[in-house]
């Protein structure tokens, strides 16, 4: 680390559980951010932030006007503009240190397996089950840890799933027991600082990953009742018969 980075990112080298050794480990990691909506948007913009040296973007989308309200990482001069784009320039002011790589593109076969074989972490900011579930899968076999986030209307969702510890469930666990979130935002609503609040707690899993610090949320579904400003954890066991995850 140079003289800037060790007094940029200082609040963070204090940390015991951090320290010098877990900011170059964010610095030398590199994370997928799927989908640059509601919830990449503070995801990308935490991360940045924090010194995570590479990040990749995958979107296939433009900036539409009804975004702005929650998609806090484009602003009005970007309407109609990629949003990996967008987002690129936004992080460019906040850390011009990180090195952004866009993907104009929805994710899917072989550019996704190699997206996910090359990266530390995958975050799942996706808003259709479609993508979710081949993320999965890809995540799975290629063993790297996915942070998956969901929200709508008060209502949000979290876990970890990471096929390098046998008994982490995954996705496909989760959306077999709950069958919930296949829903859209633009049909559904949701409130501004929801997507807010759990892409915040994904760039925080995905620090904590990368750093190897504190206990991500694997095996637990957390849940967020924005209304009545509640947070669940349930636990989330994996199923035998899982066709992502079960052993054969
Ligand atoms: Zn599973």
């Amino acid at each position: 680390m140079n003289d800037d980075q060790l007094l940029r990112y200082s609040r963070q080298i204090m940390l015991p559980e951090l320290d010098y050794a877990g900011q170059q480990a964010l610095l030398q990691a590199r994370v997928l951010i799927v989908g640059v909506g509601g919830l990449g948007s503070p995801v990308a913009m935490y991360l940045a932030a924090a010194g995570i040296g590479q990040l990749v973007l995958a979107d296939d989308d433009v900036v539409d006007l009804t975004n702005l309200q929650r998609q806090i990482v484009h602003s009005e001069q970007t309407v109609n503009q990629l949003k990996v784009d967008s987002a690129a320039a936004t992080i460019a002011q906040l850390n011009h240190d990180i090195n952004v790589e866009c993907l104009p593109q929805r994710l899917a076969d072989q550019s996704m397996e190699e997206q996910v074989e090359a990266a530390d972490v995958v975050v799942d900011c996706s808003d259709n089950l479609a993508t979710r579930t081949a993320l999965n899968q890809v995540c799975w076999e290629k063993k790297t840890p996915l942070v998956m986030g969901a929200a709508i209307r008060f209502e949000g969702q979290l876990s970890v799933f990471d096929s390098r510890n046998p008994a982490s469930p995954c996705y496909a666990c989760l959306h077999h027991q709950t069958n919930s979130l296949d829903v859209t935002c633009s049909a559904n609503g949701v409130m501004s600082p929801m997507v807010g609040v759990i892409g915040t707690m994904q760039a925080l899993e995905t620090v904590k990953l990368l750093a190897g610090l504190g206990q991500p949320a694997v095996g637990k579904l957390m849940m967020f009742d924005g209304l009545s400003a509640q947070w669940h954890s349930f636990a989330l066991p994996k199923l035998d018969d899982c066709k992502v995850c079960a052993k054969g």
